[in-house]
C-alpha cells in the first residue's frame, strides 16, 4: 500500500457514498468531512459495537465477574474554567512553522530535517510521511552528490533556531524561508450569548473526556457505581489542527470514543494491562488483525503532562506503511483530572469507599480512540485490489461492520423473480440492513456490492420458482452455492455475530 492507494480509497469513498468533503459544492473546507449513506452506516456500526462492548455488556474482569461501566452524553460547550483546569487553555498547543515561499503551514513535530553530518551546506526538510523514493530523488537533485547517509535526521521542533537559515522547507526551493516555531492553541472558540466579549468566550471541546470528569460526582451520587468502574462517552471533538491531512485521519471536527476507568492507585498496573488486552481484542473483532497493529510504549519525554504511562495502539495506515500511526491511546492519567477540577471548581471530587470507610481520589486509565479514525482503519484494512473481478477492488469488511449485510437480487427484472426477491427482502430487513437491487445486469450489481463491501448476495432465479432455493454469492471468494430461502436469515445471522 502506498500514497496512491490512499488516493484510490478516497476516490472510492466518494464514488460509492461513504465520505464526501464537507461543503463539497463550495469547494470544500479543509479538515472537515461529511459521511454519506454508507459511511454513516459504517460509522454507526463501529460506534454501536464499542458502546455494546463497553456499556451494554462490559468485559469480564480479572476476578471473573463482569466489570461495571456506565455511559454519559455531555455538552460540547462547557464552562470555560473547565479548560483552564484541564490545561487546555494554557497548554493545548502545537508548534507551527510557516513557509514564506510556499505559503504553507506545518506542524514542526511533523516535519523532519536532514542536516549534513559535516555541518557544511544546506539542510532539507520533509514531511514525516514522505516516501523514501521522493527523499532520495530530491537529495540527488539538490544535495550536490550527497546521499541520505551523509545526513543526520532531526525533527524540526528540535532543531536550534539559529540553524533555520540553512533549511530548505518541504515545498520550497530556497533555504531560510521557514519561520521559527510558534505555539498555536488548537481549541476552537466561540461566544455564548449576544455580547462577543472575553467574559463570554467559550470553547468547543477538544476531547470528550472532560465531560466525564465533570460528571464524576453526579454519576457516583445518582447511581450505584462503586470503584472500580468506568464512565464512557462517544461524541464530537474539535481541534483547529495546523495541518489536517491524510483524509479523515487528522480532521478539525471528528468523533471520539473514550472510557475513563476509575480505580485505586495500587491496582493501576493490573487494570492498565487489562485494558490494553481488551482494546486489542476489540480491534481484532471488528476486522483489524493484530499483525497490523503496533503497541508503542510512549517514551517518558513524549508523555502528556498528566500521564505517567501511555501505550499508543498504532495501525499500519497506508500513508504510514511500512510504519504505523496512532489509532488509540491508552493512558494512565493518575488523579490529575479529578484533582484539577476539584481545585478549580471548589467542589470535592473524592470517592468515599463505604466498605473500607476511606476517602480517596481514584486514579484513571483512559482508552481513548477516534471513531472517525477507526472508520478510516476499517476502510483501509478492507480495501482489497482484485484485478480478476469487474470492480477491480472490493471492501473486505468484517460482516458485522459492513454497511449492508446482504443484497437481494432478482436475476432479471422478470415478473416471476421480483416478487420472490421482494418477499425475501421484506423478511430480512426486519433484522439487518439489506439492499434490494433490481435494475442493471447481474454482473454490474455484484460489482457494486463488492465495492461497498456487502458480504453476501442472494440471487433469485428460475430455480427459486420451482424449489425456493436462492444462490448465495460470497463477496471474498465469489463462490456461489444454493440455499433454501427459509435458511437465509439464519445464514446471515450466524456470520455477522
Ligand atoms: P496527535 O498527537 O496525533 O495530534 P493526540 O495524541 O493528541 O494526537 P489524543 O488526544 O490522544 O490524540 O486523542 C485520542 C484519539 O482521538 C486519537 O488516538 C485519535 O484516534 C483521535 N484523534 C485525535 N485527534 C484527531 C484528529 N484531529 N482527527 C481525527 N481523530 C483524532
Amino acid at each position: 500500500m502506498s500514497a496512491d492507494t490512499m488516493k484510490d480509497i478516497v476516490a472510492l469513498c466518494k464514488r460509492r457514498g461513504f465520505i464526501f468533503p464537507a461543503s463539497d459544492i463550495y469547494g470544500g473546507i479543509n479538515g472537515f468531512w461529511d459521511y454519506g449513506p454508507l459511511g454513516v452506516e459504517l460509522k454507526n456500526n463501529l460506534r454501536d459495537r464499542w458502546w455494546k462492548d463497553m456499556v451494554v455488556t462490559p468485559p469480564i474482569g480479572p476476578d471473573g465477574a463482569p466489570i461495571e461501566i456506565v455511559g454519559v452524553d455531555s455538552s460540547i460547550i462547557q464552562n470555560p474554567r473547565c479548560w483552564e483546569a484541564s490545561g487546555h487553555v494554557g497548554g493545548f498547543n502545537d508548534p507551527m512553522v510557516d513557509c514564506k515561499e510556499s505559503k504553507k503551514r506545518y506542524r514542526a513535530d511533523h516535519v523532519f530535517v536532514l542536516i549534513p553530518k559535516d555541518g557544511q551546506g544546506t539542510s532539507f526538510a520533509f514531511d514525516k510521511d514522505a516516501e523514501q523514493s521522493d527523499i532520495e530523488s530530491r537529495l540527488k537533485k539538490f544535495a550536490k552528490g550527497k546521499s541520505a547517509s551523509d545526513f543526520e535526521k532531526e525533527m524540526l521542533d528540535k532543531v536550534p533556531a539559529k540553524m533555520f537559515a540553512s533549511i530548505i522547507g518541504p515545498d520550497a526551493k530556497e533555504p531560510g524561508t521557514l519561520t521559527e516555531p510558534r505555539q498555536f492553541n488548537m481549541m476552537f472558540h466561540t461566544y455564548v450569548g449576544a455580547a462577543a466579549g472575553d467574559e463570554n468566550k467559550a470553547y468547543l471541546r477538544p476531547e470528550t473526556c472532560a465531560g466525564i470528569f465533570l460528571n464524576f460526582k453526579n454519576v457516583v451520587d445518582s447511581s450505584r457505581t462503586r470503584v472500580p468502574f468506568g464512565i464512557a462517552q462517544i461524541g464530537k471533538a474539535f481541534r483547529n489542527e495546523v495541518t489536517p491531512r491524510n483524509f479523515i485521519f487528522r480532521s478539525r471536527e471528528f468523533e471520539q470514543m473514550e472510557l475513563e476507568w476509575f480505580c485505586e492507585e495500587e491496582e493501576v498496573p493490573m487494570w492498565f494491562d487489562f485494558w490494553v488486552e481488551q482494546r486489542t481484542k476489540f480491534w481484532e473483532a471488528v476486522g483489524i488483525p493484530k499483525a497490523e497493529l503496533h503497541f508503542l510504549d510512549v517514551a517518558k519525554e513524549d508523555l502528556a503532562h498528566y500521564s505517567s504511562r501511555t501505550i499508543d495502539v498504532e495501525y499500519r495506515f497506508p500513508f504510514a506503511a511500512p510504519g504505523f500511526d496512532e489509532l488509540e491511546g491508552i493512558a494512565h492519567r493518575g488523579s490529575f483530572d479529578l484533582t484539577q477540577h476539584e481545585q478549580f471548581s471548589g467542589t470535592k471530587l473524592e470517592y468515599f469507599d463505604q466498605a473500607a470507610n476511606k476517602r480517596f481520589t481514584p486514579h484513571v486509565i483512559e482508552p481513548s480512540t477516534g471513531l472517525t479514525r477507526g472508520v478510516l482503519a476499517l476502510i483501509c484494512q478492507a480495501y482489497t485490489v482484485d484485478e480478476s473481478r469487474p470492480s477491480g477492488v472490493y471492501l473486505n469488511f468484517q460482516p458485522g461492520m459492513a454497511p449492508k449485510k446482504a443484497a437481494i437480487l432478482p436475476l432479471t427484472a422478470k415478473e416471476e423473480h421480483v416478487p420472490l426477491a421482494q418477499k425475501l427482502y421484506m423478511d430480512l430487513r426486519e433484522d439487518f440492513a439489506v439492499d434490494l437491487d433490481i435494475k442493471q445486469n447481474i454482473g454490474k450489481r455484484y460489482a457494486r456490492q463488492d465495492e461497498i463491501g456487502t458480504p453476501y448476495c442472494f440471487t433469485v432465479d428460475n430455480d427459486t420458482i420451482s424449489d425456493q432455493t436462492v444462490t448465495v454469492r460470497d463477496r471474498n471468494t465469489m463462490a456461489q452455492n444454493r440455499i433454501h430461502m427459509d435458511k437465509v436469515k439464519e445464514f446471515v445471522k450466524d456470520r455477522i455475530r
